[in-house]
């Protein structure tokens, strides 16, 4: 099995090295990873400057570019084969809800996927790499059974795993989970550099909005390890046949009436 490992924190957070030495020996794990941290970064890729790729004291291959570009330049080149999987994380923070859209761990994934191979983001759900052990582990028995027992359908699978900050003994088993939502985020915060320019900082992510039974958010604070499948298609099917009509009336010509 060959594995193609990133992740949006950098080449050197501890939750990209922890991982690889938990599944390093499932298959052929390589590392391309941001030489820095890419978090938020979600799917970008770059398009106006050139990507360059170093190799570590300890084999991880580092790029100055996205999580995206990591995979995508790995996928189009770089390796040289096609891997069976690709592994992102673990990230520092959760990446449950909304914020899975602006997410670089899942960006890193969704590139494979998109590239139709199966991937797996993991997070784990609060920062600072608190029980890291306990996360990499959980990783690698997810790793293995997707390996083990791939899913029959002829499909690839993108799945968004959050595992809670919790000692190894205190996670409870996975639990297949719908992406929850959040409140808008907090206020920007404004401050004034030393130059007298008025400079803004994102500010933080809002409370959960659903955090109702069968979400991430419901899961995790309950002590399980989140899985929710994802899928990329934006298209708002449900919609689909409202607009028709609205266009259809937009498209007579006026006087004519409805
Ligand atoms: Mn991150």
């Amino acid at each position: 099995m060959k594995i193609l490992l990133s992740n949006d924190d950098g080449y050197q957070a501890p939750g990209i090295v922890a991982l690889y030495e938990a599944i390093k020996d499932l298959g052929d794990v390589e590392v391309v990873a941001p030489e820095h941290n890419n978090s938020a970064k979600s799917n970008a890729l770059t398009l106006h400057s050139p990507l360059y790729v170093h190799l570590a004291g300890n084999g991880f291959r580092y790029v100055n570019g996205t999580p995206a570009d990591c995979v995508h330049v790995a996928l189009t080149g770089l390796l040289g084969y096609r891997p069976d999987l690709v592994v992102s994380g673990i990230n520092n923070g959760a990446n449950m809800g909304d914020d899975t859209i602006y997410s670089g761990t899942v960006g890193a994934a969704m590139e494979g996927y998109l590239f139709g191979i199966s991937a797996i983001a993991f997070s784990q759900t609060q920062k600072g790499w608190a029980h890291l052990d306990a996360a990499a582990r959980k990783a690698r028995e997810l790793v293995q059974q997707m390996l083990a027992n791939p899913a029959p359908a002829p499909q690839p699978w993108l799945l968004n795993v959050n595992i809670p900050t919790l000692p190894y003994d205190e996670l409870k088993p996975f639990k297949i989970c719908r992406l929850g939502r959040r409140h808008a985020a907090e206020k920007v915060i404004s401050q004034t550099s030393p130059h007298g320019d008025v400079m803004y900082w994102i500010g933080g992510a809002g409370p959960a909005k659903d955090d109702a039974e069968g979400t991430d958010f419901h899961a995790t604070a309950q002590g399980h390890v989140s899985i929710t499948p994802l899928k990329v298609d934006l298209t708002d099917h449900e919609q689909l046949r409202h607009w028709t009509v609205t266009a259809d009336r937009l498209a007579r010509p006026a006087g004519v009436g409805n």
